[in-house]
């Protein structure tokens, strides 16, 4: 594509936002809309979860530019507008107030949802979900006068959630199906010390059960009852048990979707005037191994927002970049270098006893992961260890005397 044209990107999220900006920063000069069903200009979740749920942090300092940005670059942000179905032949964006946006290439960046609790009493006043700005708001407007909460899930929205919570003297139960937290995420040593970690801040663990109903009284939660026969009493439910991605668009469209939409090694759909990026694209990754993979991460948007960017303006190159994560539980700051998932040998350096220590993950004598916690220099070298495939041996990585940061620099020398 040229330098001109017009591009349509669907969501105003992380990655349409940075898809928007990164095609500007590149040159393109044509035509650049974005499409959004939310009522706000992009902002970022992950302070959702964290300080702005805390109340450390204010709505006007998520956004992710102020609203002259959008005007200085000729992005035309079009909000709270649903895109509702495409016309791939006409190159068309029919919009849910029954409008029609052409274009030369579109970019889908619909994100995901929250997964729905699939249990009677889930849609008491109370049991709530959070993804968006205005999920993060009703939560904080009810917290106030909340004393007992009990999460389902401990993934990160779990976790984190359950921190701030425990932090504001509210008792907290989490539920989890799994027989450990953040199971989808982590390696065992990491998920056991934030287990202990929680349960010393005061929180509690029901592991390997599920919510089975949820009772209310007056059309309020009043308690979470269990698949192993318990009633948790709770003025509040947060439900985070894992996202869906936003792929009925495409799918209705014709494009190929499978728990998310079909990309290749440069994140183009199957249609050549179509890419994906962010949550909702199912892309080949070279650090997850053969099976596409799906990534929901602030990483992720940016760097497959750049790629897409990239090639729309002359410089297609596959995507490549190694994945990162990190999330903030109470003083737990966890970063995650690769995909440590699966793994069949993990070895920790540092002492968890400290609160402090990484745990290196290996797959077939690979490093693929490595997680750390409250130890960002090892994070960063660790970027560099699996992107640049650098040797470690299991032995070194465990080995606190073994001096990381000297390969590093060897191997650019
Ligand atoms: P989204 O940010 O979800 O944006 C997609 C947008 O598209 C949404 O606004 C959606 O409503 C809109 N949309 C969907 N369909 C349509 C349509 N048909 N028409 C118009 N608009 C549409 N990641 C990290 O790496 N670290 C963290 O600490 C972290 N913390 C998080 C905390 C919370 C509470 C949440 C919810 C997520 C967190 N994440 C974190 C995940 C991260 O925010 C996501 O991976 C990232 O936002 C994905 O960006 P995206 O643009 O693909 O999707
Ligand atoms: P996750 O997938 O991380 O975790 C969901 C957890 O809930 C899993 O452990 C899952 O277990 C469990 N679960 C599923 N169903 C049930 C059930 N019925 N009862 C009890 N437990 C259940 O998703 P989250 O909801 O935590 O996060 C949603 C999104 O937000 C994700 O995209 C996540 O990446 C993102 N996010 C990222 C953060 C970060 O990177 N720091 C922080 C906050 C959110 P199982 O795996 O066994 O199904």
């Amino acid at each position: 594509m040229s330098a001109g044209g017009t591009i349509v990107v669907v969501g105003a999220g992380q990655a349409g936002f940075q898809a928007a900006a990164s095609l500007r920063e590149a040159g393109f000069d044509g035509s650049l809309t974005i499409v959004g069903d939310e009522p706000v200009a992009p902002y970022q979740r992950p302070p959702l979860s964290k300080a702005y749920l805390a109340g450390k942090a204010t709505a006007g300092t998520l956004a992710l530019r102020p609203a002259s940005f959008y005007a200085d670059h000729r992005i035309a942000l079009r909000l709270g507008t649903r895109a509702a179905a495409l016309d791939r032949a006409g190159r068309q964006v029919a919009l849910a107030s029954g409008e029609r946006l052409a274009y030369d290439h579109l970019i889908l960046a619909t994100g995901a949802r929250n997964r729905p609790l699939p249990v009677p009493g889930a849609d008491l006043a109370g049991v709530l979900q959070l993804r968006t700005l205005a999920d993060a708001d009703s939560i904080q407007a009810r917290l106030a006068g909340v004393e007992t909460v009990v999460v389902v899930g401990a993934g990160f929205i779990g976790l984190e959630f359950a921190a701030v919570a425990a932090a504001r003297a509210i008792a907290v139960t989490v539920v989890e199906a799994a027989g450990s937290v953040m199971s989808r995420a982590v390696s065992q040593a990491t998920s056991a010390f934030f287990r202990q970690a929680h349960e010393a801040a005061g929180i509690r663990f029901v592991l390997g059960a599920s919510a089975e109903r949820i009772a209310g009284a007056d059309g309020r939660v009043t308690a979470v009852e269990t698949t192993d026969g318990r009633s948790l009493p709770a003025d509040l439910v947060l439900v985070g048990i894992g996202v869906v991605p936003n792929a009925d668009l495409a799918a209705e469209a014709g494009l190929a979707v499978a728990d998310g939409i079909l990309v290749d090694h440069t994140l183009l759909t199957s249609d050549p005037a179509v890419s994906a990026i962010g949550d909702c694209a199912v892309f080949p990754s070279p650090f997850a191994g053969r099976a596409p993979t799906r990534i929901e991460s602030v990483q992720n948007a940016v760097d497959q927002a750049r790629c897409v960017a990239a090639r729309l303006t002359g410089r297609a190159a596959p995507y490549a970049a190694l994945p990162w994560f990190w999330s903030d539980q109470g003083r737990l700051k966890l970063q995650i270098a690769g995909l440590a998932r699966p793994h069949d040998r993990a070895v920790t350096r540092g002492d968890p006893a400290t609160g402090a220590f990484s745990v290196f993950c290996y797959r077939h004598g690979h490093l693929v992961g490595v997680e750390s916690v409250n130890r960002p220099a090892d994070h960063m070298i660790a970027r560099r260890l699996i992107a640049e495939r650098l040797p470690l041996a299991p032995e070194q990585a465990a080995d606190p005397a073994f001096d990381l940061r000297a390969l590093v620099r060897a191997a650019a020398a």
